[in-house]
């Protein structure tokens, strides 16, 4: 139990260069704050405000994260698997992707499963053939496990095995 309050806790905050990392660790069910938006000042703030760990590529950032005391986790610029590589080596938890966890990956907020009576603007090809519907309780945008679902699914396969395959202590 006391692991998973720690997993529920954990809150980030992506830089502004990180968007297509900020959708993966929303689909892994994490809290995390991507706003193009935002310059280094007021991620700095919000990561105060709300205790997030920030993740980014900038140096600056992360001298300045650690100035502050901030949770900060350094990701390479190449590629979004190495980047979860980090994330997950640095933070010790294994990537799990549970959907009734994932949150939307567009606005962050949390995903509420749904009848299909319920969800509207779906093609009718789709509505026939699944079963299963979420939708954000934000954006209200709908969720279905399509061909893309088997792309996030092969993701999480290789990065598990890649965590697994990395020695303790090994550099990243
Ligand atoms: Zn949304």
């Amino acid at each position: 139990m006391k692991e998973e309050e720690r997993l529920s806790n954990l809150r980030f905050i992506v830089d502004c260069m990180h968007g297509k990392l900020a959708r993966k660790m929303r689909i892994y069910g994490y809290d995390t704050k991507y706003d193009i938006t935002l310059d280094d000042n007021k991620i700095i703030e919000i990561a105060k405000e709300e205790g997030r760990t920030i993740i980014t590529s900038d140096e600056e950032l992360i001298r300045r994260a650690k100035t502050e005391n901030l949770q900060v986790i350094r990701v390479p610029l190449d590629d979004d698997l190495p980047r979860m590589i980090k994330i997950f080596k640095v933070l010790k938890i294994l990537p799990k992707i549970d959907p009734k966890r994932s949150r939307c990956p567009n606005c962050n907020r949390q995903l509420t499963m749904v009848d299909k009576k319920e969800v509207q603007n779906i093609p009718e090809k789709v509505l026939k053939r699944k079963k299963v519907f979420y939708k954000c309780n934000g954006c209200g945008k709908v969720y279905w496990y399509g061909s893309h679902w088997k792309k996030i699914r092969e993701f999480e396969k290789t990065l598990k095995k890649r965590l697994k395959e990395l020695k303790e202590g090994e550099e990243i």
